[in-house]
């Protein structure tokens, strides 16, 4: 299924151009217009899926093989010191395209946005942490 107003819809269909780097019947790997590091790529499934909630398993774990395949070879080419995969659900948590994707984030020594993931952890003790595991695996 696709949405008629989804810009990612569009562009995985290929009727928008893009700098694509990777193409299957699945998916579409393009270059981020406003990267965060040089390289810095989407890989944007060709069906609808708003979030990963959404999304088919099947697809999750391709999604994550054709990441794997293009960021292996992003940072052989371009010489990177690091890589990130990273996938947004939900405006609170960054994301602004309602269309599933994962970043593909290239990381280089000296390179701007060098904080662009840190956090500053929370103080929880073993109680805290515990009480947290058992609603979760409940
Ligand atoms: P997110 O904030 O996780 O939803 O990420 C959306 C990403 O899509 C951002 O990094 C944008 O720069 C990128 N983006 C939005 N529109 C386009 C487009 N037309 N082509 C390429 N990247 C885009
Ligand atoms: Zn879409």
């Amino acid at each position: 299924m696709r949405q008629d107003d989804c810009i990612f819809c569009k562009i995985a269909a290929g009727e928008i151009p893009s700098n694509t780097l990777y193409e299957d019947d699945l998916f579409r790997v393009i270059l981020d217009l406003n990267p965060a590091s040089k390289g810095h790529a989407l890989v944007i499934p060709k069906e609808h899926y708003a979030n990963l909630f959404e999304l088919d398993e099947q697809v999750a774990g391709k999604a994550l093989q054709v990441a794997k395949k293009v960021g292996t070879k992003m940072v052989d080419v371009l010489k990177a010191d690091g890589l990130n995969l990273l996938q947004n659900n939900g405006e609170l948590a960054g994301q602004t395209v309602f269309h599933f994707h994962m970043h593909i984030i290239p990381r280089y020594k000296n390179a701007p946005n060098a904080d662009m993931l840190r956090y500053t952890p929370l103080k929880m003790n073993a109680e805290e942490l515990a009480e947290l595991k058992d609603m979760i695996t409940k």
